[in-house]
């Protein structure tokens, strides 16, 4: 049985350090679908569509890479993808204590679900899309910390 991995976040904007968990986590899953939240209630600071261009763009020479947007619970999604897997990145403590409870939560849900958890690169530890929100509100250049350029790129 082919393993895939659905690797969910909101992913606003998808950074290098979502990038490195993406290509690492090929090497253990024979798919990965991304799939970028969309939660009615949130407004975003990345259009979606744009997102998930840019995103799909970052891995046109993968073509175990697929990208999807989701209005769902991320346990029912990954059932309906054929997904035994989420993929998550850990860069500290604080985001663990946040993973446990979803990955109890998700495994409740969807019983043969696992949560695979992949400590960050140290290099990209310190990015977070919330900081590059930031910097790119002020007009401050982000394209370092995305694996994609920004500009330039027509919006779908
Ligand atoms: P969410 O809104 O669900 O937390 P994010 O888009 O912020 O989604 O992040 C998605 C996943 O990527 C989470 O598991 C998060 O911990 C991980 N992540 C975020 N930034 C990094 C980074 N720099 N390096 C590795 N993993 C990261």
């Amino acid at each position: 049985m082919k393993r895939i991995a659905l690797f969910p976040g909101s992913f606003d904007p998808f950074t290098k350090g979502h990038e490195d968990i993406v290509l690492r986590g090929l090497r253990l899953f024979d798919e990965i679908v991304i799939g970028v939240g969309r939660n009615a209630r949130k407004e975003r600071y990345f259009p979606l569509e744009q997102m998930i261009h840019l995103i799909e763009l970052a891995f046109r020479d993968y073509p175990d890479v697929r990208v999807i947007h989701y209005d769902d619970l991320t346990a029912n999604v990954a059932r309906n993808e054929g997904a035994r897997f989420l993929l998550r990145g850990l860069r500290n403590t604080t985001d663990f204590e946040y993973e446990n409870g979803i990955s109890q939560v998700n495994r409740h849900i969807y019983d043969e679900i696992e949560t695979v958890f992949l400590i960050t690169s140290p290099h990209l530890a310190p990015i977070s899309s919330s900081i590059i929100r930031e910097l790119h509100r002020y007009g401050q250049q982000v394209d370092d910390y995305l694996p994609y350029k920004l500009v330039a790129q027509p919006v779908r």
